[in-house]
C-alpha cells in the first residue's frame, strides 16, 4: 500500500487524514503549528518537521494549506517539497489557490520527473468529515485515474476537469455561485425578519421550492443557532472572490455581483476574519440573530 503525506491539518485537512489513516494507509504528516499534530498522531500518523521530510518519506503527497503563499511556501520554500527528489512521486493540491500557480507547480514537478495535479474541493467542513466532498482536478488523465481511488476515501463527486490549472478555475466558478448563495441567504433572513415572518417556517418552506440550495441547507440553522464558528473562514472567502475576480479579468470579463459580494465579506473581514462565512449576517444584525 502507499505511502501519504499530507501538508496543511486544518479544519478540511485534518478531516481528510482521518479519512485516510481508517482506510489504513500509513501517514506522513506535517503543519506550521506542530501541536495541531498531535491528535492525527495518536491516531497513528508520522509526524515530519518539514514538507521537505514529507515529500521524502511518502510516495503521495497531499498538500491542503490556506493562501496561495502558503502554497508557494510548502512547494518552492526553504524546506519545500521540491528540496526533495520528488522523482515518479504524485504531488496534489487540494488548497484553494490560483490558476497560475497551480500551472507553476506541475510544470516544475514534471521537470523533476514527478506528477502535480490541482485538486481543490467543495463540501465544506461537514463534506471533510463525511467524506463526501466534491473534487474539481486539473492535471493529466493517467494520474487521475491513478488516484481516483485514493480520491474516492474522501469524495462522493470528482472529475478530471482538464489541464494543470483547470481544478482551480472549476473552483472559481463555484465560488462564484456560492458568493450568491450566501448573499441571497442573508439577505432573505433580513427581508424575512424585516416582514414579520417566522424564519424556521420560512427556511422549511423555501428550502422545499426552487430557492434550495447548499448555503441555505447547511449555514441557515448555523445562523439561527447564533454558530458562527468556521465552517468556511471568511478570510478563505475574500481569498478566494479576489482570485476569482482577478481571474475573470484577465479574461475581460465584469462579474458585478460577485464584486458586490467581496466588499461585503471585506467590510465583514475587519471585524471576523476567523469567523464562518455564516456571520455576513452579522452586517445587518450586529447584535447576533434577533429573537422571535
Ligand atoms: P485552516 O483550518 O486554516 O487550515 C490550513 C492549515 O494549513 C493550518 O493548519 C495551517 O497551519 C496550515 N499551514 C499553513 N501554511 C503552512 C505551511 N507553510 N506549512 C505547513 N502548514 C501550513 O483552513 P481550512 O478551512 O482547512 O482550509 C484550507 C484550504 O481549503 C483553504 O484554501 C480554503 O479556502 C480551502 N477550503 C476550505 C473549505 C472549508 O469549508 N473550510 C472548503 C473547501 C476549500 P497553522 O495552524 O499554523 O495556521
Amino acid at each position: 500500500m502507499k505511502k501519504i503525506g499530507f501538508i496543511g491539518l486544518g479544519v478540511m485537512g485534518g478531516a481528510i487524514v482521518t479519512h485516510l489513516l481508517q482506510a489504513g494507509f500509513e501517514l506522513h504528516v506535517y503543519n506550521r503549528t506542530q501541536a495541531k499534530m498531535q491528535p492525527y498522531v495518536a491516531l497513528g500518523a508520522i509526524s515530519e518537521n518539514s514538507p521537505q521530510e514529507v515529500a521524502a518519506h511518502a510516495e503521495i503527497i497531499f498538500t491542503m494549506v490556506g493562501f496561495p503563499q502558503d502554497v508557494k511556501y510548502v512547494y518552492f520554500g526553504e524546506n519545500g517539497i521540491f528540496k526533495s527528489d520528488i522523482a515518479g512521486k504524485y504531488l496534489v493540491d487540494l488548497t484553494t489557490s490560483t490558476p497560475t500557480l497551480a500551472k507553476e507547480i506541475f510544470q516544475e514537478a514534471t521537470l523533476r520527473g514527478a506528477h502535480a495535479m490541482d485538486a481543490p474541493v467543495s463540501g465544506g467542513d461537514l463534506g471533510a468529515k463525511n467524506g463526501t466532498l466534491t473534487m474539481m482536478v486539473g492535471g493529466n488523465l493517467a494520474d487521475f485515474e491513478i488516484l481516483t481511488p485514493i480520491f474516492e476515501i474522501f469524495t462522493s463527486t470528482l472529475n478530471l476537469q482538464g489541464p494543470a490549472g483547470s481544478g482551480q478555475h472549476t473552483k472559481m466558478a463555484n465560488q462564484i455561485m456560492i458568493a450568491g448563495t450566501m448573499t441571497g441567504l442573508t439577505e432573505l433572513l433580513v427581508y424575512a425578519y424585516a416582514a414579520g415572518l417566522d424564519l424556521e417556517k420560512v427556511l422549511a418552506t423555501v428550502g422545499g421550492g426552487s430557492a434550495a440550495n447548499w448555503s441555505l441547507t447547511n449555514y441557515a440553522p448555523r445562523i439561527l443557532a447564533q454558530d458562527f464558528t468556521p465552517g468556511f473562514f471568511v478570510k478563505h472567502f475574500v481569498k478566494d472572490l479576489k482570485i476569482a475576480l482577478d481571474e475573470a479579468e484577465k479574461m475581460n470579463l465584469q462579474l458585478p455581483a460577485t464584486q458586490q459580494a467581496l466588499k461585503m465579506y471585506e467590510e465583514l473581514a475587519k471585524d471576523y476574519p476567523n469567523s464562518g462565512t455564516q456571520s455576513l449576517i452579522k452586517l445587518f444584525w450586529p447584535e447576533g440573530t434577533p429573537k422571535k
